[in-house]
Order: C-alpha cells, then sequence, then structure tokens
C-alpha cells in the first residue's frame, strides 16, 4: 500500500501508526488531543493498559487502534478524531496537521507495512506520550481533579460531583512502579504531561532507568509543564538525553498568570524560566491556551515571547473547548469585540508564524454567547471568593484603566 496524498490531507494522521499514548489512569488512548473519553480497546474488548504485559507487548496493533487506521485509510473520520478535525473546520490546523509534518518520514515507514485491514507488519513505537497520573502543584481554574490533585483536594472539600472512580484510577497509576514495556526498542521521544510531570517521582524512575540501560541519549524528552517548581535533581539527570525540550505553559502576564494558574507565584515562574533559558541543552516553546481571561491580554503574551525567544512570534496556541463557560465566547459583548480587534490590529501589524492565520480564523467565528457569560460570572463569584487574586477586580481595574 503506498502514501495517498489526498487521504493524507484529510484523513490520516502518523500517532496511530508511530505513537503509544498513556493516559492519567494508565489507559491507552488514541492521543491527547482527543476530547473523548474513549480508550483503544485491547483483544479482549476491554481497555488497554500500561502495565499489562498483553496489552503492551504489541500495543500498535492492539485492536482499537487498527480500527482507527482502517478507519483513516477508508477515508472516514474515526470518533476519537473529531477534535482535530473540528479545529481543522475552525481554524484550517490541527494536531494531526502538526503531527505529518513533524513525523513526516517515520509515518512513510510504517505506512508501508500497513495492510489494508489495519494491521501493522514489525511496528515500531517511536513516540511514547505519557500522562503520568494527576500529581499537581496548581489548581489552574480551566483544569479538573483528573489533572489536578490540588483540584481534587478542593472539589472534594466543597462536595462537588464529578466522576471519582477516574481519579482513583489516576491514583493506583500513579502509585504503581512505572517501567516502559519491552517493545518500545526504537523509541526516539516522550513527552511527559501531568498533572504536572516535574514533580511526579515515576516520571524520575523512568528518567533514571532510561540513564541506566544506555537509552537516554538516542531519546529526547518534552514536557508540558507549569514551570512553577523545577527540582535540581532533574537539571543533572536531563544533561544525559538527547534534547529536553519544555513546552511551558503561558496564560497570561504577571498578576492573570497568577489568577488563573493558581496559586501560582510569577516570581518564581520567571526564576525558573531564566534557570532553563540558560542552558544550552534545553528548548523552549510556550503555550497559551485562549480562553475568556486572556483573550482581551493575549497581545501582552504574545510580547512577552517575542522579546523571550528575540524576534516576533506567537506561541503554541489551543483553544479551550471545555470547560464551555471559560471559553471567550463568555465575554461580554463589547470585551469581545474589542478584545479582538485588539488582536487582529496586532497581528496586521506584527511579523508573525503560521498560528497567527489560525488565531484569525478562530476570532472571525467568536460570536458572545449570553448563556455562557452568566455561567462565567457565576463561576468567578465562587473562585474569587475565597483568592487573594480576584479575576472580577482584576479585570474591572485595567478597564478602567
Ligand atoms: S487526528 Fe487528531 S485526535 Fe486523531 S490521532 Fe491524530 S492528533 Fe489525535
Amino acid at each position: 500500500m503506498s502514501s495517498n496524498s489526498e487521504l493524507k490531507k484529510k484523513f490520516l494522521c502518523p500517532l496511530p501508526w508511530i505513537q503509544l499514548c498513556i493516559h492519567t489512569d494508565g489507559t491507552q488512548k488514541v492521543c491527547c488531543h482527543t476530547n473523548l473519553p474513549h480508550h483503544i480497546s485491547n483483544t479482549k474488548n476491554t481497555p488497554a493498559k500500561f502495565g499489562s504485559k498483553e496489552d503492551m507487548k504489541d500495543s500498535t496493533n492492539n485492536p482499537g487502534l487498527v480500527e482507527i487506521r482502517k478507519t483513516m485509510m477508508e477515508g472516514r473520520i474515526p470518533l476519537m478524531c473529531q477534535t482535530c478535525n473540528q479545529e481543522e473546520l475552525k481554524t484550517g490546523s490541527s494536531p494531526r496537521i502538526e503531527m505529518l509534518e513533524k513525523f513526516e518520514k517515520d509515518f512513510e515507514e510504517s505506512f508501508k507495512r500497513t495492510d489494508s485491514t489495519g494491521v501493522i507488519t514489525n511496528p515500531s513505537v517511536k513516540y511514547l506520550d505519557f500522562s503520568i497520573g494527576n500529581e499537581c502543584n496548581l489548581a489552574c481554574r480551566m483544569c479538573n481533579p483528573y489533572y489536578s490533585s490540588k483540584l481534587e483536594q478542593e472539589w472534594k472539600r466543597e462536595g462537588v460531583k464529578f466522576n471519582w472512580e477516574k481519579v482513583e484510577e489516576a491514583h493506583l497509576f500513579s502509585r504503581s512502579k512505572k517501567m516502559l514495556p519491552e517493545s518500545i526498542q526504537d523509541l526516539e521521544l516522550i513527552c511527559f504531561q501531568g498533572g504536572e510531570p516535574l514533580i511526579n517521582k515515576g516520571h524520575l524512575d523512568i528518567l533514571q532507568s532510561l540513564i541506566e540501560n544506555g537509552k537516554s541519549q538516542d531519546i529526547k524528552i518534552e514536557y508540558n509543564t507549569n514551570l512553577s517548581a523545577l527540582p535540581q535533581i532533574l537539571l543533572e539527570l536531563w544533561s544525559h538525553f538527547k534534547k529536553v525540550k519544555l513546552f511551558v505553559s503561558l496564560d497570561g502576564i504577571g498578576e492573570l498568570q497568577e489568577i488563573i494558574r493558581r496559586p501560582l507565584s510569577w516570581d518564581k515562574f520567571l526564576l525558573n524560566l531564566e534557570k532553563v533559558k540558560k542552558m544550552d541543552s534545553i528548548e523552549i516553546e510556550f503555550v497559551t491556551v485562549v480562553q475568556a481571561y486572556n483573550l482581551p491580554f493575549l497581545t501582552e503574551i504574545f510580547d512577552f515571547v517575542s522579546k523571550f525567544v528575540g524576534k516576533p512570534i506567537l506561541p503554541n496556541l489551543i483553544y479551550l473547548q471545555e470547560p464551555g463557560h471559560l471559553t471567550p465566547e463568555s465575554l461580554d459583548a463589547d470585551l469581545l469585540t474589542q478584545s479582538i480587534i485588539k488582536i487582529q490590529n496586532y497581528l496586521d501589524s506584527s511579523f508573525i508564524n503560521n498560528e497567527g492565520k489560525e488565531l484569525k480564523a478562530f476570532l472571525q467565528k467568536l460570536k458572545p454567547d449570553n448563556e455562557k457569560r452568566m455561567l462565567f460570572t457565576i463561576f468567578n463569584k465562587k473562585i474569587d471568593q475565597r483568592e487573594d487574586k480576584k479575576w472580577t477586580d482584576y479585570i474591572k481595574r485595567l478597564l478602567n484603566k
């Protein structure tokens, strides 16, 4: 079977071919971009799990993943990949399109060995995407207990209804001894996510075992991190790896980052950023989750990132979809319009990367939503009443300037 460029344009994604993605509770997923709670099924038609020798022996050919590949090759969009499809319709880009560029060669090779039923002969996992439990030191406003142990404590104290069983599974996974399966011989890249991976002790064990078995020098490691903590031991361990890349969350500058990503200290965040910037072996990119809180202040974030990098550039932008009441449509109609104009003017006057085109397309589709705005107001009242840093005060102060 040869690669088909028309299929590639619309349907194919390298990740189901070359990646093993492990979710916070230890189950295998198609990738970290899907927002459906669906898991990859094993031969017993139950969720495939990291830690199960049988499930991980040939994780690439677990039946759930085979089915996804078959669907893509038949020119249809798998249910689990609707997130990417929706993003492509909204912005013209998506993680799928980015992955096609990033893994072009590995994907071509793997695709050649795929039969019409979606089974790959001699599969090779090049990329491990590892969400390593919900241990986290922050309780970001747009997050939930599945990804943050701090929010878990908070929501439990308040008696909030949630799928606590799933959270318990994340704990069990977090406490288990996480050893990489033997099948991952050709691994080139690991992306650690959380929770907050930099404070996760299980992840240190994995780094140490890769160093001990002599593999670390061939492996790049990446992190999605809030960079509010930077344990010294990591700096030593990272020096054994081929390359380290940090995708640093940046949702606001100064007080706004503290309001969204509570209880982060902006000063400490800056100190950590300076520390990693000084290390030549570490590459840094910023990630901004575009949401109601930061749409009015996005250009300040762009200025910060451009100054840090030394040229006009935008951070990687993720467009928040859940929870719906924190998406930009929740802003007051006037503020939403002003914010859109401000960003459009900025994009028109600066040299920007591809993210700029997507952002423009995204802005054009934004419409105020009264119901969301009401829920946004209620949500902020609840959170603000117990916080020193309050969104409602912040936005009033900034608007009256
Ligand atoms: S198409 Fe999107 S959702 Fe599907 S595997 Fe690729 S990146 Fe993930």
